[in-house]
């Protein structure tokens, strides 16, 4: 539980925030790899980077404190933290994925995990009596995200968390889109927690990095010996950054959300645009569940274009908002689900969940809404097939 009772203290002070030795209001940058050890067996409290290394940890209690959980772990990506999280499953597991999980989590099932027979089923999590049926005997874990990448589907983390402890599963959100900020899973019944921080929390595209956090000290004591064991941990330099994004998590958050709402509200009302999935639309899918859970929708938003929109014409005449992978940064970026991020996943797989290929991804920054909305209208404008 955390010491504050409003995050966007929290996100300041939380976890080791002042470095014992001097004072700093900044946890230094500890580029050691060892540490001078005052005789046999006599440490304080640090062997070996990969082990611990007090920068690491700053950002790791800081991240335990945000979403409420016993211990975090900092790793080199959200793969490296999700990877870590899945080692606790054994030959023969079978673990629940979200019927529209980000692409490398797919991925890391379908091409590594299944090396070593842990198995998947893409799962309706939003239908609580479908998913019941699909728990069967080797099933073990549930990833779910809220909102899920790209289509923005709202899960009842509560419910389905419910219902997975009366059959013994664990229970992992991925909170990348919402952090905590927005929404504490752990809260809501999870027992773990990952992130790609390298999104909203690092908040500047500037490092890739992972967490977890876990709910028992029982999950802390696995993860840390797999985390030490497997070795993806996140480097002292890339510590630092993410706690110093990590500070201005709220005021960043905020503007975000501001900004996506007036787009979304644009795209929306758009003729060019046949669809808009935005959970802080009161017409979305997921409005309702999401506002009981989150603080509200989110920056992120996918829409398509109508047919007669030429959708690789939008790509190429946008001018402020840039076409990459990634998201949550302070810049706006917007991505093409069926060739990027979601390429991993097969093509009749894709169009089952809905990941068409006029599927447009767009994750709002904090610049001007106003630019914003006219990059947007203006590219929109100039891919109209005539
Ligand atoms: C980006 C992302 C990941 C992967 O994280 P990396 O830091 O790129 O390894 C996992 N889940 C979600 C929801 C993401 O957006």
């Amino acid at each position: 539980m955390s010491r504050f009772n409003n995050t966007e203290t929290a996100l300041i002070h939380g976890g080791i925030s002042i470095d014992e030795r001097t004072g700093a209001v900044n946890i230094p940058i500890y580029q050691t790899s060892t540490y001078k050890q005052d005789g046999l067996g006599k440490m304080r409290g640090y062997e070996y980077s990969r082990t611990g290394n007090p920068t690491r940890e700053a950002l790791e209690s800081l991240i335990a404190e945000l979403e409420g959980g016993v211990a975090g772990f900092a790793f080199a990506s959200g793969m490296a933290a999700l990877t870590a999280v899945l080692s606790l499953l054994h030959s023969g597991d079978r673990v629940l994925i979200s019927s529209n999980v980000y692409g490398g989590t797919f991925r890391l099932l379908n091409k590594v995990f299944d090396h070593f027979s842990i198995n998947y089923t893409i799962a309706d999590t939003t239908d609580l009596t479908v998913y019941e049926s699909q728990i069967t005997d080797d099933v073990k874990a549930v990833i779910i995200e809220s909102p899920a990448n790209p289509l923005m589907t709202v899960t009842d983390i509560r419910a389905v968390a419910e219902v997975s402890h009366k059959h013994g599963l664990l229970v992992i959100v991925d909170n990348t889109f919402m952090t905590p900020y927005l929404q504490r899973p752990l809260e809501l019944g999870a027992d773990i927690v990952v992130h790609s921080a390298t999104k909203y929390l690092g908040g500047h595209s500037d490092v890739v990095s992972g967490l977890a956090v876990v709910n028992t000290k029982e999950l802390a004591e696995q993860i840390a010996f797999i985390q030490n064991s497997t070795g993806g941990v996140l480097a002292p330099f890339d510590s630092f950054l993410l706690i110093r994004g990590i500070k201005t998590l709220a005021v960043r958050m905020d503007r975000h959300v501001y900004n996506a709402e007036k787009a979304a509200e644009f795209l929306e009302s758009n003729n060019a645009v046949k669809n808009v999935y935005y959970p802080g639309l009161e017409s979305s899918q997921g409005y309702e569940v999401n506002r009981r859970q989150a603080k509200n929708g989110g920056a992120m938003i996918s829409f398509e274009l109508n047919e007669n929109y030429d959708i690789k014409k939008f790509f190429e005449s946008l001018e402020l908002v840039s076409l990459a992978e990634s998201l949550g940064g302070v810049e706006s970026l917007v991505c093409h689900p069926a060739t990027m991020t979601h390429a991993s996943i097969p093509a009749d797989i894709r169009k089952k969940v809905g990941i068409t290929d006029g599927l447009i991804r767009l994750s709002v920054g904090i610049e001007s809404i106003d630019d914003i909305i006219a990059d947007i209208a203006h590219a929109i404008e100039l891919s109209e097939i005539r």
